[in-house]
């Protein structure tokens, strides 16, 4: 496994406990404590099955927040929906956790589970085909070494080595928005309650931390947002205020700003001989429908369903299995999620009028937002996929 992000990590813990002798390489070394992403990512339900399957989730638990209701709005006027957990009869429709934790804990039980396996400071480099196995070189600060292994898997994100290493090209485009992150407290918190404001340069998102915190993720085109991070926090702060319509008081920025570059990017392929890619690696997506780790777990759950039993974890034919197995909701979740970058950008007064409405018509008719709830839930798709590795 290349890769210790949070996919790679999951990916890594799975496979291990399917029965998989894994070696995990990451070039960057294992920093002390949680540190450096002021995110706070949304899990699904079937992100949760996922980590609690491998024993992960009571040790994420006390830094999760429980998002049962979500406001979606579109900026001015009318056309706003509202989703409830109750009414779809989920206990939650997300987990908000900070992302410098989950990526602590899940490598602390991926360590817990690999001991002497889990290689920091060590990056891939390249590999090639030798019989039934591929030999992997690596570097580990000046020194150079090479393994040897029945399946390569590449959770090395979206500028995946690996996927370069083989050539596999990628569709995709830049969006020309950043994600402009700063955690905030809000003067009237609304419990368990996230808001997503669609506005012509992007979303705004107010993802609840419990009490009066709230991650404020903010999409602006790339000029506005080097220029949002420059503002001083109490004019960033009244930004935010404006955008979101004022719906949750007085806003306070309560630490750092970090901007993130947005892209749509698709590999081809995420097979190849002996090695597969998985997460960023094989699809990047907008982060507007909080999916793209969503996604990434169900990646390497299926993964190791897999593998689970197979005399071969590299053999053509099971890479095949799954490739076909996860190409639907690869498809699906990242068009979705440019769907809505793309229709919520929209100048277009046709378009922006169709958008209203929909919105407007899925908060009225009842099966439209339970269906949506229960795909962005991803356990359809996660039962999908697995079961059909196993058939
Ligand atoms: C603003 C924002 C908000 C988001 N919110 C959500 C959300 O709410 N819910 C959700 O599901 N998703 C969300 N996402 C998406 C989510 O963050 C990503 O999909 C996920 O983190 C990808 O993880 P990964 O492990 O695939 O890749 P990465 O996190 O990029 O990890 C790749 C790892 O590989 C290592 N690596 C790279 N090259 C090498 C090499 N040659 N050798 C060894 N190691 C190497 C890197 O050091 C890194 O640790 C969000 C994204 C953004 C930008």
């Amino acid at each position: 496994m290349v890769g210790a992000g949070l996919v790679g990590a999951c990916g890594a813990l799975a496979l291990a406990r399917a029965g998989s002798s894994v070696l995990l390489v990451e070039r960057a070394p294992l920093p002390p404590a949680p540190a450096g992403d002021a995110r706070a990512l949304v899990l699904s339900a079937a992100s949760r099955e996922v980590l609690q399957g491998l024993g992960a989730w009571d040790r994420l638990a006390p830094h999760t927040y429980a998002i049962e209701h979500i406001r979606v709005s579109d900026r001015g006027g009318f056309g706003s929906l509202r989703l409830e957990a109750g009414e779809a009869g989920l206990d939650a429709l997300g987990w908000a956790c900070p992302a410098d934790l989950l990526l602590h804990e899940l490598r602390g039980a991926m360590r817990d589970a690999l001991a002497a396996d889990a290689c920091f400071d060590t990056r891939y480099l390249g590999h090639h085909q030798d019989g039934e196995s591929v030999l992997v070189e690596l570097m580990t600060g000046e020194t150079l070494h090479t393994v040897r292994a029945r399946l390569l898997v590449g959770a090395d994100g979206a500028q995946s080595a690996l996927r370069l290493a083989r050539g596999i090209a990628t569709d995709g485009y830049d969006y020309g928005q950043q994600a402009v992150i700063a955690p905030v407290t809000v003067e009237r918190p609304v419990p368990h309650t996230a808001f997503e404001h669609f506005t012509r340069e992007g979303p705004l998102a107010l993802l609840p931390c419990g009490g009066a915190r709230y991650v404020s993720v903010q999409c602006l085109l790339d000029a506005r947002a080097m220029d949002a991070l420059s503002l001083p926090d109490d004019a960033y702060a009244a930004l935010l205020e404006r955008r979101s319509g004022a719906r949750l008081g007085r806003m306070t920025v309560v630490g750092p700003r970090r901007a993130h570059a947005l892209a749509r990017q698709r590999a081809r392929r995420v097979i190849d001989l002996r090695m597969v890619l998985v997460g960023n690696a094989a699809n990047t997506m907008h982060p507007n429908a909080a999916q793209g780790l969503n996604l990434g777990l169900r990646d390497v759950a299926t993964l190791a369903a897999c593998v689970e039993h197979a005399a071969d974890p590299g053999s053509a034919s099971l890479l095949e299995r799954y490739a076909a197995a996860r190409a639907p909701d690869h498809r699906r979740t990242v068009g979705f999620s440019d769907l809505l970058a793309q229709g919520f950008r929209s100048r277009l007064t046709s378009v922006s009028l169709g958008r209203r409405l929909a919105l407007a018509g899925a908060d009225l008719c009842a099966p439209a937002r339970l269906r949506f709830v229960h795909e962005a839930s991803g356990l359809a798709a996660l039962a999908r996929s697995t079961t059909a590795v196993r058939a």
